[in-house]
């Protein structure tokens, strides 16, 4: 895909408005614009990969620091009961949108929350 028709490219630049929770020079995480349930976050690498296979060593290894950073907040701010904590690759899988994110959707018992 090229990076100027890539929506996730575009909230990264700070192109298109997102909620953003976090940013560093490699990673922006922001609310999912369609939440799973309240406080779902989606971790985003500033740039653009397919998904899981494209990633650098670095960004792979670090995307999992953030996502246990922000998952302790989610889990302390929210009183919540669990964490799902997954991304998908390939469309098969379920992706929709093809820049690799990892999805943070807090988990309450008896939500019924379907993944
Ligand atoms: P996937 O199914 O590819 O793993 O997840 C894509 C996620 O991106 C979905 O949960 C969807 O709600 C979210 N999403 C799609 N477009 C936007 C957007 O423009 N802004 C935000 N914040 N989330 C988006
Ligand atoms: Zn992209």
């Amino acid at each position: 895909m090229k990076k100027d028709e890539c929506i996730f490219c575009k909230i990264a630049a700070g192109e298109i408005p997102s909620a953003c929770v976090y940013e560093d020079d490699d990673f922006k995480a922001i609310l999912d614009i369609s939440p799973a349930s309240k406080g779902h976050v989606i971790i985003i690498p500033k740039n653009h990969a397919d998904n899981i296979f494209d990633l650098t060593k670095d960004e792979a290894a670090k995307v999992f620091v953030i996502a246990a950073n922000i998952g302790k907040i989610l889990m302390n701010e929210l009183n919540c009961d669990g964490l799902n904590v997954l991304q998908n690759n390939g469309a098969a899988a379920g992706q929709t949108v093809f820049h690799f994110h990892m999805h943070l959707i807090p988990r309450f018992e008896n939500d019924k929350v379907k993944i």
